[in-house]
């Protein structure tokens, strides 16, 4: 068993894989070539997935990329990519995918990457899974998309978690306006001050990005599991239960 804080799995494979007989067993031979992983985590708002991948990135120590952290590094450096997507975003306008590609194959070409990523909100649609597959294809690295970590949790659950999720303005107590609610309605237990809420807004809002999650990710999840490449879990649990099972998955497939 693969323990925390050990060498990643990916290294002990590419080791291995220098016996003949082990390299023709090894599907992912082109590791040895690159000698890391890529890692897609994957959930509706409220999966917790961001939590996860941090979590994940300090494990397996490598990089956390979060959709918008390899557009703002591009920005930065003032690339030509990145002035490119600005005016785009300056107009109003989607980032074309085909340019959202371009960025995340330079972010993860810097050296921090070796070992592998845990990309997180990016591709979010099946035409940019695509896109990040074809790009990856036309390197001569033989970087693939190697797992596809997703966490499932029902509608109603995101909306316990997001919407009834609410806080004192003035000392930061949490309610949660079904499991824990304040004593007295709309006022904090703690220090009296007015809670301020603003449910409908945000059920609202919370309604439309788990719409486009339904109609714009589904697609994508049932790409890569055509591809063997999705692993499920029940995101509805402990935190640092789900944590230990991402952990043994990704150990198990090192
Ligand atoms: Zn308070």
């Amino acid at each position: 068993m693969y323990e925390a804080g050990g060498p990643f799995p990916c290294h002990n494979q590419a080791q291995a894989v220098t016996a003949p007989e082990a390299g023709l067993e090894c599907k992912k031979a082109s590791l040895l070539q690159w000698g890391g992983m890529n890692i897609v985590i994957v959930g509706p708002p409220g999966a917790g997935k961001g939590t996860q991948a941090d979590r994940l990135s300090a494990w397996m120590k490598v990089p956390h990329i979060a959709s918008g952290d390899f557009f703002r590094a591009e920005l930065r450096a003032g690339t030509t990519l990145g002035l490119k997507a600005q005016a785009y975003i300056d107009k109003g306008q989607l980032v074309p995918d085909e340019l959202t590609t371009s960025m995340i194959l330079n972010r993860i070409s810097m050296p921090d990457c070796a070992a592998g990523v845990i990309l997180d909100g990016y591709p979010r649609t099946l035409p940019q899974a695509r896109a990040l597959d074809a790009a990856l294809a036309q390197e001569a690295t033989g970087r693939t998309i190697d797992m596809v970590l997703l966490l499932t949790v029902k509608e109603e659950t995101v909306v316990h978690r997001m919407v009834d999720r609410i806080s004192c303005a003035n000392c930061g107590k949490v309610y949660n306006l079904t499991y824990k609610p304040p004593r007295e309605p709309g006022k904090c237990d703690r220090c009296g001050h007015n809670l301020y809420v603003r449910s409908d807004d945000k059920l609202a809002t919370l309604q439309e990005r788990l719409q486009i999650y339904r109609a714009e990710t589904t697609p994508m999840i049932e790409y890569y599991e055509q591809r063997n490449l999705v692993h499920s879990f029940n995101g509805e649990r402990d935190m640092d239960l789900v944590f230990k099972e991402l952990q043994e998955c990704i150990a198990s497939h090192g």
